[in-house]
């Protein structure tokens, strides 16, 4: 083998970009390597015509200056190297019932909201607020404290006893500690489709900590797209001596009586590593890396572990700009719920009626964050919603073309239906599928969330664990723990370093 690292990561996706400008500024000699011709995985553009597109970021929670979030971006060496744009306004949650704006870093404000809307549960409210606040302390303090892994782990119970109290429960059940109200609970869970899964059935250990950073510390663009934030960590790795691989591939991950020894790469062939990082699928790894290598009970564990949802995405160009269509400077996310509970959205999302008096679905005005994507004068949006991946994977080519045709056309009919002569004003449109999100980033059945985050898939204790029983083994990034999104995947990579390397 010609060439020797201390560490290889298997894909460019957040999880991995930040672990290895992590390690590269510790000293350690990295390689990342990537399929795809571009590093980033779901955090990246693709452009059409005129038209830059961020291929995934709707809201990036709590990433300010002085906020825990950002503490991850400052360690990962590219806080001056991107600029985070705040949205006007967190979200826009409209529901037969009810329509209401929550402001940018206003809770106080959403909670006067929330008063109004259930007069006879303000008391209730308040102390929801109370204790998520205190939950949200103990899991910053446990997530951002400077001491070893371990000292945390075993403080947990005195320090942080909120992280064990509510660590197994589902968002509902958290909730129904202090209301019954169920319409109260479904507003409160407005963002679900951030995470995959209705209340009833999320980890509320998962859901709890952007629940409070969105609306303590706001949601954000990154300037750019996000591949200006992993073009920002290549730029961190390379300049401390990494290497970043692109259009390759890890075809093999060797291993030797019980340890890894580096991997097979399509363009470079065999490269020596005391350590392989995963930011693939579980799934895939144990593809790599032959089955034989694994003791039979932890395949079969891993066999029972549940993908989670996936979600298809109309990306529009428009030849005018939104003020010309009566979209205000101050919209940006617009939450549609139909008057039907979120369980039965989800039964009908996975079954792949989407129709939108079934289910949820919601619009970015993209460009009324970040004009700099589109020409002068236009602008661009997005409409998206979770769809269930068997609908989608086992179609023929002709089959899914049409589907895929279809449920663009259906989109884009919603949002006539709030903005008027928007077809008139399309010069771009691409759509992404469950199986797009397979082609580019090879996540199985086109989950966009890693494992599904129900409390028995997440925390500490139940979420895919980020060693293997291979030495020198690894993961990062959505499958692992905390789990999925930009701050999950982020927080993923600190975890691992600060643990084991
Ligand atoms: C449409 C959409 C909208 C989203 N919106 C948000 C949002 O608003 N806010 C938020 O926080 N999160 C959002 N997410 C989730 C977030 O994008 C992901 O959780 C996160 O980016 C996943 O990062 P990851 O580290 O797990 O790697 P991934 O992005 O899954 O990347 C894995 C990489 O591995 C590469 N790879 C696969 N196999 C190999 C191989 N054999 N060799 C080499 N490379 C390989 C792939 O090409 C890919 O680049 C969204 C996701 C999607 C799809």
């Amino acid at each position: 083998m010609s060439q020797s690292y201390d560490t290889v990561f298997v894909g460019s996706g957040l999880g991995a970009l930040a672990s290895a400008s992590l390690m590269a500024q510790r000293g350690q000699k990295v390689l990342v390597v990537e399929k795809h011709n571009i590093p980033g995985g779901y955090a990246s553009n693709f452009r059409r015509k005129d038209f830059t597109f961020d291929v995934s970021l709707h809201s990036f929670d709590g990433v300010v200056r002085g906020a825990h979030s950002f503490k991850v971006i400052e360690a990962c060496g590219v806080a001056d190297k991107v600029e985070f744009l705040h949205h006007p306004t967190l979200y826009r949650y409209r529901s037969p019932d009810i329509d209401i704006t929550v402001g940018h870093r206003d809770l106080e404000g959403y909670k006067q909201t929330l008063y109004r809307c259930f007069p006879e549960e303000i008391d209730n409210i308040d102390r929801l607020f109370a204790e998520s606040k205190r939950n949200y302390k103990d899991l910053c303090g446990f997530l951002y404290s400077p001491k070893p892994f371990w000292m945390r782990f075993v403080a947990t119970p005195f320090a942080y006893p909120r992280v064990l109290r509510y660590g197994h429960e589902t968002v509902d059940k958290y909730f129904s500690r202090f209301t019954r109200n169920e319409r109260l609970k479904e507003v409160l869970s407005a963002q679900w489709s951030y995470y995959g899964l209705p209340a009833k059935d999320l980890a509320f250990g998962y859901f709890s900590y952007p629940f409070i950073d969105y609306l303590e510390n706001g949601g954000y663009s990154i300037k750019g797209g996000s591949q200006a934030l992993s073009s920002a960590l290549v730029e961190v790795i390379e300049a401390h001596g990494g290497r970043v691989e692109l259009e390759s591939g890890v075809q093999q991950i060797l291993v030797d009586r019980g340890r890894v020894t580096g991997v097979v790469t399509r363009r470079s062939g065999p490269v020596k590593a005391r350590n392989v990082v995963a930011n693939v699928s579980p799934h895939a790894v144990v593809g790599l890396a032959g089955k034989q290598h694994f003791p039979s009970k932890y395949l079969t564990r891993l066999d029972k572990l549940k993908f989670s949802v996936s979600g298809f995405q109309v990306y529009l160009g428009l030849d005018c700009p939104l003020s010309e269509l009566g979209v205000g400077p101050e919209e940006y996310i617009h939450f549609f719920s139909p008057g039907k509970t979120q369980r039965t959205q989800f039964e009908h999302i996975q079954a792949g009626e989407l129709h939108q008096d079934n289910t949820s679905w919601s619009i970015n005005y993209f460009s009324n964050v970040d004009p700099s994507m589109v020409p002068p004068g236009k602008s661009s949006l997005g409409l998206f919603t979770l769809t269930g991946p068997d609908v989608w994977h086992s179609l023929d080519k002709l089959a899914y073309r049409r589907k895929k045709a279809a449920l663009t056309d259906l989109l884009i009919a919603n949002a006539e239906r709030v903005i008027p002569g928007l077809r008139d004003h399309i010069e771009v449109c691409e759509a992404g599928s469950p199986r797009t999100m397979t082609k580019f980033t090879q996540n199985p059945q086109g989950a966009i969330y890693g494992f599904e985050q129900t409390p028995q898939q997440s925390g500490l204790f139940n979420r895919f664990p980020q060693k293997y029983p291979v030495k020198g083994l690894y993961q990062v990034g959505a499958w692992t723990f905390p789990g999925a999104g930009f701050i999950g995947t982020m927080l993923s990579a600190r975890l691992l370093v600060d643990r084991y390397f």
